[in-house]
């Protein structure tokens, strides 16, 4: 039967355009389901660009919209009283959800999702037979696959990885990179009556309200894409791992929030990138440095999503079972001494937002020294990030940041002390703490809970080559069991 009149149902992360090439005949259907805003404490602004992007929509498609506002989007369906298409959903949730919508014929057809470069066929022939998942074999494929960064079969510049360029210290005697700002968004009568409703429900909320600093419309996004190409993009490789407090952006791209919403395709991204290193000789490393992001380790995350499983969160390989404390929950980090902890929980609570380096190596090596639950810690980073979603935090948050996976994604655990807080952020000049004690009131947590954590799990990580350097100076420490004990009591951050 020809499914080709049924109308579209898009969900609230499918607001792209290539959602609706070939389809340009359809009705489509937008849901503001309560149900899935009430369901967990989102950031505040996360429900802004939600309920921001799909209003926006309906007001670009006029008449070939049909909003509905029910409770859940069964009843939506119901109500609609004709079957829809849809495409792929992004999380295991959605997808039980569209299983028994289309059990019940409330959905007729479900049609593959064109948001990642990769099909979901495609990533399981790759996978079949393979033992491991290297994500740089999936990425040097995915460059030959497309055709992004080759010459005549080779890598343009000899080389695949030019990460050893890209892990520049930040600039000393400056507070910010100086970079030309992002294109930042200007709000609009849709957004005020957002922000009115948003008020008016009194949703079950973290994080401050303020100005919508991410760009929730394709006509945004392209722009958004275009000032990052042309201005920043430059400077994107070699900072990438730095941090300035003062400076909240650095040269990141901004863009996750736009793609996360299927506004921009992420081999339209990649390819403007390549033209510009092309076209303009824009430096090489940068390039590859961001071509490695959004053609690796996006589509990695997303194909290993649904690759393992709804499972994968029980991974607990050193067995955290710490709760996330109120004040990590609620984003009150008002009396935390520690300045890079405290400035990426401010960022997370003024914008939902902090870029890579403090997502990793910030706030996930903080939560890995403290033993915090990692299920419990993917769940938060899901709802306090604005480009937070189901399939995006497994293998970031419970296989790189917290290695509870005994290391199926990463070979080590990302674990630091505050020597490389030092060097790589300017964090430490103004702290109450000193990296360079382990012990005592003034000995960073960072440093003290390393040596700490190291002490707690030896047995579990000195079988890791990669490892072997950190547990030998380990057993070199006179005053370690001095550290674990301060560590264990610590209640000041
Ligand atoms: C603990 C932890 C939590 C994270 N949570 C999220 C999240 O909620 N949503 C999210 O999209 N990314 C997440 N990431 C990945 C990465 O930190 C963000 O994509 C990035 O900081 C977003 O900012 P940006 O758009 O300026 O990225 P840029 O630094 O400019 O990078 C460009 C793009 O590459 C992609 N990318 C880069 N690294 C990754 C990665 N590891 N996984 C997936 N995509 C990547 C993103 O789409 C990003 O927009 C997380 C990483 C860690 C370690």
């Amino acid at each position: 039967m020809s499914h080709n009149d049924l109308p579209l149902l898009l969900f609230g992360d499918q607001l792209g355009p290539h959602f609706r090439t070939g389809h340009e005949h359809r009705q489509v259907v937008l849901v503001e389901s309560m149900a899935a805003l009430r369901r967990k404490p989102y950031h505040r602004q996360k429900l802004h660009l939600v309920l921001s992007g799909l209003r926006h929509l309906a007001a670009e498609l006029g008449d070939r919209a049909v909003v509905l506002t029910s409770g859940t989007y069964r009843q939506a369906l119901r109500d609609l009283g004709r079957p829809v298409v849809v495409f792929e959903p992004s999380s295991h949730a959605a997808q039980a959800l569209v299983d028994r919508m289309q059990a019940e014929g409330l959905v007729a057809e479900v049609l593959p999702s064109p948001a990642f470069a990769l099909s979901r066929a495609e990533f399981a022939r790759w996978a079949r037979g393979r033992e491991r998942f290297l994500m740089e074999d999936f990425y040097r494929d995915q460059r030959r696959r497309f055709d992004v960064l080759m010459d005549a079969g080779e890598p343009v510049g000899g080389r695949w990885n030019f990460d050893a360029d890209n892990r520049e210290a930040p600039p000393s005697g400056t507070t910010r990179l100086g970079m030309p700002e992002p294109w930042w968004p200007e709000e609009d009568a849709i957004d005020a009556s957002v922000r009115r409703d948003l008020d008016a429900w009194s949703l079950p909320t973290v994080g401050r309200d303020g100005p919508r600093l991410f760009v929730i419309t394709r006509q945004e996004a392209v722009q958004a894409l275009r000032r990052f190409i042309d201005e920043r993009l430059r400077s994107f490789g070699p900072y990438e791992d730095a941090v300035l407090a003062r400076d909240w952006t650095m040269a990141h791209s901004l863009l996750s929030v736009p793609l996360n919403h299927g506004l921009l395709q992420p081999l339209e991204v990649v390819r403007a990138a390549e033209q510009a290193h092309r076209e303009t000789g824009l430096p090489l490393a940068g390039v590859e440095g961001f071509v490695r992001q959004v053609l690796g380790w996006r589509e990695y995350v997303w194909h290993l999503y649904w690759h393992y499983g709804p499972d994968y969160l029980e991974h607990n390989r050193f067995g955290a079972s710490m709760p996330l404390p109120d004040w990590w929950m609620e984003l009150r980090p008002g009396h935390i001494r520690a300045a890079c902890l405290r400035t990426a929980l401010e960022g997370v609570r003024e914008r939902g937002w902090v870029h890579h380096i403090q997502r990793l190596m910030v706030l996930g090596n903080h939560a890995l020294q403290r033993g915090y639950d990692p299920k419990a810690l993917n769940d938060w980073f899901a709802t306090a990030f604005v480009d937070g979603t189901p399939w995006v935090m497994p293998v970031n948050v419970i296989g790189m940041s917290q290695h509870a996976d005994g290391g199926r994604i990463a070979t080590k655990p990302y674990l630091s002390g505050g020597a490389y807080l030092n060097r790589m952020t300017d964090h430490c000049r103004g702290c109450w703490f000193n990296p360079k004690l382990r012990r005592g009131d003034r000995a960073c947590p960072f440093t003290a809970g390393y040596w700490a954590w190291l002490d707690r799990h030896e047995q579990l990580v000195a079988g890791n080559h990669r490892m072997a350097r950190a547990v030998q100076s380990l057993r070199r420490l006179d005053d370690i069991a001095a550290v674990a004990e301060q560590e264990a009591e610590r209640d000041v951050f």
